[in-house]
């Protein structure tokens, strides 16, 4: 699936929901995602075999950023471009920066 697919998947299933919420509290559960994410990265320590969850995490995460990315009209794979060339700032793959 591309970026863009995943945008426009994302807002079928949540835009008219999220653009009802509105920005500041749809940027508040990303947050709480985010957090999440962070929980359970950190259990991974102790689970070990805790993948699936983990990408289960990985995905919420990324489609919360989604979601916040086209309330605002942010074209994600458009913004994701500025990494084609390799690193924005020293233009080098890898970063030398
Ligand atoms: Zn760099």
């Amino acid at each position: 699936m591309k970026i863009s697919e995943f945008q426009k998947i994302i807002e079928d299933i949540y835009f008219e929901r999220d653009s009802q919420r509105g920005v500041d509290k749809t940027f508040t559960w990303f947050v709480e995602e985010v957090g999440e994410l962070a929980r359970e990265i950190r259990g991974l320590h102790t689970h070990s075999e805790n993948k699936t969850r983990l990408k289960e995490e990985f995905a919420d995460v990324f489609a919360w950023l989604a979601t916040l990315a086209s309330l605002l009209g942010i074209d994600l794979e458009e913004a994701a471009h500025i990494y084609r060339q390799g690193c924005p700032k020293c233009h080098k793959i890898p970063c030398k920066c």
